[in-house]
């Protein structure tokens, strides 16, 4: 089955094609969109609905996502991807977030992803899926992307950055947002 994801991000995109096993992804850049909702759920439907016009009759889908740090009152939140400025820059993003957390001993953090889906007939469906840790005291490892490198998920010792894709994958916000999407879809069918 075809299912067309709004997205440019190539990680983004790699992460949610080993987890959506059966379907062919197709990329398809909302290009231009502005992502000016207030929460996760409104930007996936920003992007979702932005493409779902080039492909009537099709799945069409959106992920909406980024960090939430509870001493920052939840920053930086929907504005993970720019949290330090024009252009997005993960390195300026981290050194940042770590600048903001001098002092800080409650590090307590989780990441959000929004699936937004429109079905064949045009229908829309959110599929929302967390991933609970803590902000480590420098960045570790090269995997992943983003603020992998500072996230260190609950019951583990290494950040999202130190393990495989297969183990990030099995625990992260994106992973259990596509579990929920994929129940979605095959409800659906
Ligand atoms: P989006 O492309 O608008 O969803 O922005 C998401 C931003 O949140 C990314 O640019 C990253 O900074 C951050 N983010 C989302 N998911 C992850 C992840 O799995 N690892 C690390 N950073 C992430």
């Amino acid at each position: 089955m075809k299912i067309y994801v709004a997205t440019h991000n190539q990680h983004k995109l790699k992460e949610i094609s080993e987890l959506l096993i059966g379907f062919e992804v197709i990329a398809d850049d909302p290009d231009g969109v502005e992502e000016t909702a207030e929460d996760f759920i409104g930007n996936a439907l920003i992007k979702a609905r932005a493409i779902a016009g080039r492909h009537q009759g099709a799945w069409v889908m959106a992920d909406d996502s980024g960090l939430e740090v509870s001493a920052l009152g939840g920053a930086p939140g929907v504005r993970s991807a720019r949290y330090a400025g024009e252009p997005s820059n993960s390195a300026n993003n981290n050194k940042l977030l770590l600048k903001n957390l001098i002092g800080v001993s409650d590090r307590k953090a989780n990441f959000t992803c929004a699936i937004a889906l429109i079905d064949p007939s045009g229908q829309e469906h959110i599929a929302i899926g967390k991933a609970f840790g803590h902000i480590g005291e420098s960045p570790s490892g090269g995997a992943g992307f983003g603020y992998d490198p500072l996230f260190i998920p609950d019951g583990h010792t290494r950040s999202f950055a130190e393990l495989t894709a297969e183990e990030k994958n099995s625990i992260s916000h994106r992973g259990r947002a596509l579990a929920e999407a994929v129940k979605i879809i095959q409800n659906d069918k």
